[in-house]
C-alpha cells in the first residue's frame, strides 16, 4: 500500500505532542505590551533608532539584497567594513561575516577538523556547535558541563588525533554560566589542542568594551596562544542577525576558501552589515547598558537564591516540563514575557524558565518578576546546572554480552554508596533480567522497579511488542523515567537497555534515539572475544555521533589482553573494566570482583 506522508507526519506529531514537546509558532510570538524577559536583545539595540537608521541608509545606498555569494560579487563595501570593525572590537587580526551564528559554527568547525581529528565538546553546548562537530566527521568527545578534570582526561587520551578542537560557549545560553576559559586555554596549550569560543551570550556583555568572555579571560591573564577563533553572533546583544568568526588572517583566508556555509550562500543584506556596524559601535561604548543588564541578572539570581549568573541569563529550575509551561503561562498572564525551556532543547531533567535580563528592563519590573517567581509553585530545589543526573544507563554492543551481570555489579556498588534502584524499561522473553539482578545484587524488593513493557517473545523490543499487538511509545518511556527520577531523587538509578544499542523500540526509533533524547550518563558492555573490536568500535561511533560518551567500557568474558589494549588505544574510552565469566554466578562472586574494582568513579563521575 502506498504510504501517506501527511498521515505519517500527523502520527509523529501526535506522539511528539503526547510527550509534551509540541511547539506552535503562533503561541511563541511575543504578545504586544509584555515586559521582555525572553529575547536575546540584551542591550535593546534591535530597536535603537541609530541602528535602524543605519539599516535604512544601507538599504538606500546598496539595495535590499546580498545579490550573490561574496566570492561571486555579492555583498557591499559595508560587509568588509563590518568585518574590520568586528575584528578591531574583539582584538583579532580579521573577521568573516556569515548569515547567522549557526552557519558560522558549521563553517568554522567543519573547516578546521575532519575524519581522524577530535572535537571535545561540553555536554551543554549549543545545537549549532554539536551539529558542526557531527558534520565535520571528526570523533566527538563530550565532557560533563564545565568539568575541567574530564576535559583534561579526554585531552590526555586523544593524542592520536591529527588535530584536536575544544569547542565551548563563553557564557552558556541556556544555563547562563561561564566557561572556565583561562583553564581551558591552558589545557589546550598543555595538550596541543585548539580552543573555539562561541560568544553568542557573552559578546557586548562581558570584557573590556564588551569584547566578550574571552576578552574578560584575557584581561585576567589567559594566554591567547591556543585560541583559534571566536564566534560573535549578530542576532543576540547586537540586535540584528548574522555572525562573525574572528580569528587570524590566515584562518579567515582558509574559511573564505573552505567554509561551505560561507562559500555557497548569498551574502547577507547590506542592511544587516550596515546595522551591525552601528550596533557594534554602540555596544563597544555601551558600558552603562551592559552594567544595567548584568546588574538586573545578579539581583534576580540573588533574590531567588540561585548561583550568580555569568552574564544576563538566569535559569530558574522547574520540577518538569509541565510545571515550566504553567509557570511561564502565569507570568505572561501577569504581563511578564518569560519562556519555558524544555526537552529536547535541554536534557530531560533540565526544564526551566530562562529569564533574560535586558538593559531596558526597569528595577520595578525585575522586582515584580522576583516576587512572582519566589511565590510560584513548581520550582525545583536545585540549580539547573548543578543538578547531577544520577541515572546510569547500561547499553550493550549485542544481546547476551553480559549487561545484566554488569547491571548487578553497578547496583551492588551503588548500594554501598547510598540509595539505588534498577530498572529495565523493556523486557522481552520469559527469562527476567530484573529477577536475575534482584538475586545477584542482593536487592530489596523496592530497589528493582517493574518494567514499563514486558513481552513474552524473546526478540527485539519492536518485534516482541508487535507480536503482543502493542507498540512501545518512546514518550511513555520518557515519562516513566522522569517519574522514577521524581520518585527517587537521591537514588542512583541503573537502567538496563534491551539487546544491542541500535535495537529498535518501534519502527524507525532505536534505543540509541531514546538515549540521545534522555542524554543520561551511560556505560557500554561488550563481549570479550572474537568480533568484539568491530562491534565495540561501531557502537562507540554510534554513541559519539549522538553526543554521548560512555563513562566506562566493560568487557565481559575470558580475558583477552590484545582486545583490551586495542580498545584502550582506538576506543579512547576513559575506563575499561574486565569482568570474567564467573564460574558460579552468586552475589559473593560479585562482591569479590567489586573489592578488586572500584566503580565509585563510574557511579559518581
Ligand atoms: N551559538 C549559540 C550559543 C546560540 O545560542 C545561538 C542562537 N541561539 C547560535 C550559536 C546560533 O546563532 P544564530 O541565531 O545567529 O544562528
Amino acid at each position: 500500500m502506498a504510504s501517506n506522508l501527511e498521515e505519517d507526519l500527523r502520527a509523529e506529531m501526535a506522539a511528539w505532542e503526547a510527550a509534551g514537546l509540541r511547539r506552535r509558532l503562533a503561541e511563541s510570538e511575543a504578545a504586544p505590551g509584555l515586559v521582555d524577559f525572553a529575547t536575546n536583545d540584551y542591550l535593546g539595540l534591535a530597536g535603537d533608532p541609530r541602528v535602524v537608521e543605519a539599516a535604512r541608509a544601507a538599504l538606500a545606498e546598496h539595495g535590499a539584497g546580498g545579490r550573490a555569494a561574496r566570492l561571486l560579487g555579492g555583498g557591499s563595501p559595508l560587509h568588509a567594513a563590518a568585518e574590520r570593525a568586528a575584528a578591531e572590537w574583539l582584538g583579532a587580526e580579521a573577521a568573516l561575516l556569515f548569515p547567522c551564528g549557526y552557519q558560522a559554527n558549521l563553517g568554522l568547525v567543519t573547516s578546521l577538523v575532519r575524519r581522524g581529528d577530535a572535537v571535545v565538546s561540553d555536554r551543554l553546548n549549543h545545537a549549532s556547535l554539536i551539529d558542526a562537530a557531527r558534520l565535520s566527521r571528526a570523533r566527538i568527545f563530550v565532557h560533563a558541563h564545565r568539568d575541567l578534570d574530564e576535559l583534561a582526561r579526554i585531552l590526555a587520551r586523544t593524542r592520536g588525533a591529527r588535530r584536536r578542537l575544544v569547542i565551548t560557549e563563553g557564557v552558556f545560553g541556556m544555563d547562563g554560566d561561564l566557561a572556565p576559559l583561562g583553564e581551558m586555554a591552558e589545557f589546550c596549550a598543555r595538550h596541543d589542542a585548539w580552543l573555539v569560543v562561541d560568544e553568542a551570550h557573552s559578546a557586548a556583555l562581558l570584557g573590556p568594551r564588551g569584547a566578550g568572555a574571552w576578552a574578560a579571560a584575557a584581561a585576567a591573564g589567559a594566554s591567547a596562544e591556543r585560541l583559534v577563533a571566536r564566534v560573535l553572533t549578530g542576532g543576540k546583544a547586537l540586535g540584528i542577525t548574522g555572525a562573525f568568526v574572528a580569528a587570524s588572517a590566515v584562518l579567515v583566508d582558509h574559511l573564505v576558501n573552505h567554509a561551505r556555509p560561507f562559500v555557497f550562500t548569498t551574502a547577507p543584506s547590506p542592511a544587516v552589515a550596515g546595522a551591525l556596524l552601528a550596533a557594534m559601535q554602540l555596544a563597544a561604548a555601551g558600558d552603562e547598558r551592559r552594567a544595567r543588564a548584568l546588574g538586573h541578572a545578579r539581583t534576580l539570581a540573588a533574590r531567588l537564591a540561585l548561583p550568580a549568573p555569568g552574564a544576563a541569563v538566569v535559569p530558574v529550575p522547574q520540577a518538569g516540563a509541565e510545571e515550566a509551561l504553567a509557570a511561564a503561562g502565569a507570568l505572561r498572564a501577569a504581563g511578564l514575557d518569560v519562556r519555558a525551556i524544555r526537552p529536547p532543547t535541554v536534557p530531560s531533567a533540565g526544564a526551566r524558565l530562562r529569564i533574560v535580563c535586558h538593559s531596558f528592563n526597569t528595577d520595578a519590573e525585575v522586582d515584580e518578576l522576583a516576587r512572582r517567581l519566589s511565590a510560584a509553585p513548581g520550582r525545583a530545589a536545585v540549580a539547573v546546572a548543578a543538578a547531577r543526573d544520577r541515572t546510569l544507563v547500561v547499553a550493550g554492543t549485542d544481546t547476551g554480552v553480559g549487561k545484566t551481570v554488569v547491571s548487578a555489579l553497578l547496583l551492588r556498588a551503588a548500594r554501598r554508596l547510598g540509595p539505588a534502584a534498577y530498572w529495565k524499561p523493556v523486557q522481552t522473553g520469559a527469562e527476567s533480567d530484573s529477577e536475575a539482578v534482584y538475586d545477584l545484587a542482593g536487592a530489596e524488593g523496592h530497589e528493582v522497579l517493574p518494567p514499563a513493557w514486558q513481552f513474552p517473545l524473546p526478540a527485539s523490543p519492536h518485534e516482541a511488542a508487535a507480536a503482543a499487538g502493542q507498540t512501545i511509545e518512546p514518550a511513555r518511556l520518557e515519562e516513566a523515567l522522569a517519574g522514577l527520577r521524581r520518585m527517587l531523587p537521591d537514588a542512583t538509578l541503573v537502567v538496563e537497555l534491551a539487546g544491542g544499542l541500535l535495537v529498535p523500540y518501534r519502527s524507525g526509533y532505536t534505543q540509541a534515539d531514546w538515549l540521545e533524547r534522555a542524554a543520561a550518563p551511560l556505560v557500554l558492555v561488550a563481549r570479550s572475544g572474537l568480533g568484539t573490536l568491530n562491534h565495540t568500535l561501531l557502537t562507540l561511533e554510534a554513541l559519539r555521533a549522538r553526543h554521548l560518551e560512555p563513562r566506562a567500557l566493560f568487557l565481559v568474558g575470558d580475558r583477552h589482553d590484545s582486545n583490551r589494549e586495542t580498545l584502550r588505544r582506538m576506543g579512547d574510552v576513559e575506563r575499561v573494566f574486565e569482568v570474567p565469566r564467573f564460574p558460579a554466578l552468586r552475589p559473593a562472586a560479585l562482591d569479590d570482583w567489586l573489592d578488586e574494582n572500584d566503580l565509585a568513579e563510574v557511579l559518581e563521575a
